[in-house]
């Protein structure tokens, strides 16, 4: 039988451990190349490692420096080994990791591998000193999700609350087995791909809130694995709460049980981890002082709105916020997306028609939904990847709507539209003016050919009334009894730019995904600042693209496209109309 034969490190590796042997900075070091058995036994193959012990008061560690394959472009890998006298160690990950640094944070001169390893040393030094000077406790607590992550073999999502009170809560079980423990099992529902949960069954479970740092400055968090050691922490609980969590356990009867710990950190909000109770006998393990069930550590994955839109740079505060979106082609389904993952709680859509296979390229559904109506198939796509957002569906057009249901627009805080159709958004804009209550609007546009796009925003609230300047404005008839021209436009008005393909009905105007995208970024971005009130006045914004394959098949730009010198134009009130019959009155 052949084997592979060892990696072997690269010299690099050996001479800078070679170092460190030499620097004295450890005692008794051992250099550990990998050999072809390394792979099973030790590190991955071809890790070349040293181990030796440091001295820190009367605790000694015997530490191992593992350097990754990749090293000097990772950091070294710091494991604990042994402790003398014995103790428990927080920032200790996986397999006795020591959490000393975190790359992301640091760029490493990679020309400087010894120089990398010793300052590695010098943050584990500085570390371990400080975890056995005092503060362990602390320490524990603080860490503990990633403490728990290790001995857990359990893990359940998590939508529970980490309120100051105790509380029951539920656990979920798909076909027997848990999957996951929420407050509101349809909240948790509404994140799950199938958006539901009545399909779950459900348990109750206890949220306990503990502080361990107050109770036992000597806190180790093993101590939470054993019934009688939650128990010593709800004994110091106030007796109100220590009332309730007996009260509450009356309602927890059955052979399996889980409990939710929220132990307060010094730092940040409590942290959620989980015991859960395989062997339940008799009464509650937490109720019954002698009980010594077996217990098993659960790690709990936070799903929750409140953590995760933070994360990812959404406002948990637009949350509550509504935007009604008209047009849900190219522009508007790069805006709704955008929005989705801003944050945004609700949006509708409006769109009566249905996805063709031409719009494979140009929309953010691609294909996914060819023959679904585009307000059905952006819905799915947006509830698939951010579940949190409500949709509401109206497939029809928006004329229709407004008659049908002229309360709509007071219903939003918002209104974007990118309906590709001057003569429809023109009798939006004067709806829009129509009420005190209705919301903002912005309008999103785009050129032909790649050469821009446009955003304006207008019915902006204002110390008092709203800020002048609207679609109506930007209108106007150069010749008398002419045609009505936009004066933002860059390509040259009386035109028609669009193409025909197959005859009548599969007209389209020729832009790509990159110009879409575009506009509808500087839409979003209106929509964010309208929503946090940071937008003042009915700013019109234009981006400028390339002209050459426009002028390539013989169309003229107008004055304005080529007056403007840089890739945006950015104005306040140069489009408001004195006498706009809309805005003016
Ligand atoms: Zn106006």
């Amino acid at each position: 039988m052949s084997r592979a034969p060892a990696l072997q490190p690269p010299p690099i590796h050996v001479e800078t451990l070679g170092h460190l042997q030499r620097s004295g900075l450890l005692a008794e070091c051992q250099v550990v190349l990998p050999t072809p058995a390394a792979g099973r036994t030790g590190g991955p193959t071809g890790e070349a490692s040293l181990s030796g012990y440091m001295t820190l008061g009367s605790y000694k560690f015997h530490l191992r420096v593992g350097l990754p394959l990749a090293f000097p472009l990772r950091l070294p890998e710091l494991t604990v080994l042994s402790v003398e006298p014995q103790l428990e160690l927080p920032h200790l990950v996986g397999d006795h990791q020591l959490c000393f640094e975190s790359e992301t944070n640091l760029l490493l001169d990679r020309r400087d591998p010894w120089g990398i390893v010793q300052e590695s040393l010098a943050r584990a030094r500085e570390m371990l000193h400080r975890l056995i000077t005092g503060g362990r406790a602390e320490e524990f607590a603080q860490e503990i999700v990633a403490y728990w992550a290790t001995p857990a073999r359990i893990r359940l999502d998590c939508d529970v609350d980490a309120t100051e009170r105790p509380h029951l809560t539920q656990i979920l079980f798909s076909k027997q087995v848990p999957i996951a423990v929420a407050d509101d099992p349809f909240a948790y529902g509404q994140s799950r791909r199938e958006r539901r949960a009545d399909d779950l069954a459900r348990q109750n479970a206890i949220y306990i809130p503990i502080d361990p740092v107050a109770v036992d400055p000597e806190f180790d968090p093993r101590e939470l694995m054993k019934p009688e050691g939650i128990r010593k922490y709800i004994r110091a609980l106030p007796e109100a709460d220590r009332r309730e969590v007996a009260r509450l356990l009356g309602h927890c009867t059955q052979r399996q049980e889980l409990v939710v710990l929220g132990v307060k950190r010094p730092r940040g909000e409590r942290a959620r981890v989980g015991v859960w109770f395989p062997r339940v006998r008799g009464k509650h393990p937490l109720a019954d002082e002698l009980a010594q069930d077996l217990a098993i550590p659960v790690a709990l994955r936070r799903r929750d709105l409140a953590f995760l839109a933070p994360r990812g740079g959404a406002g948990a505060e637009l949350q509550k916020r509504q935007v009604l979106i008209v047009g849900c082609g190219a522009v508007g389904g790069h805006v709704a997306l955008i929005l989705a993952r801003a944050g945004i709680g609700q949006i509708s859509l409006v769109d009566p028609d249905s996805f063709e296979l031409e719009n494979t390229y140009r929309h953010v559904c691609g294909m996914a939904h060819v023959d679904l109506t585009k307000v059905q198939g952006l819905r799915q796509e947006l509830q698939r990847l951010i579940p949190y957002v409500k949709v509401v569906p109206y497939e029809e057009e928006i004329e229709n709507l407004l008659v049908r249901q002229p309360e709509v627009l007071a219903q939003h805080d918002l209104v974007i539209s990118a309906l590709g159709s001057p003569t429809v958004e023109m009798h939006l804009n004067e709806r829009i003016w129509s009420s005190t209550k209705h919301p903002p609007a912005i309008f999103a546009w785009l050129e032909p050919l790649g050469i821009g796009g446009h955003v304006l925003a207008t019915h902006v609230p204002k110390a008092e009334g709203f800020s002048r300047g609207c679609l109506e404005c930007l209108y106007h008839r150069p010749v008398e009894e002419g045609p009505l021209e936009n004066r933002a436009a860059f390509a040259t008005p009386g035109i028609n730019y669009t193409r025909d393909v197959l005859g009548c009905g599969s007209t389209y105007l020729p832009f790509a995904d990159l110009d879409s995208l575009r506009t509808a970024e500087m839409a979003a971005r209106f929509a964010l600042r309208i929503l946090h009130r940071q937008l003042e006045g009915a700013p019109l914004v234009s981006w400028k693209g390339d002209a050459l394959a426009f002028e390539k098949v013989g169309y003229r730009a107008t004055p304005r496209f080529d007056a403007i010198s840089g890739p945006f134009s950015e104005e306040q009130v140069a489009h408001v109309r004195e006498s706009c019959p809309v805005c003016a009155s």
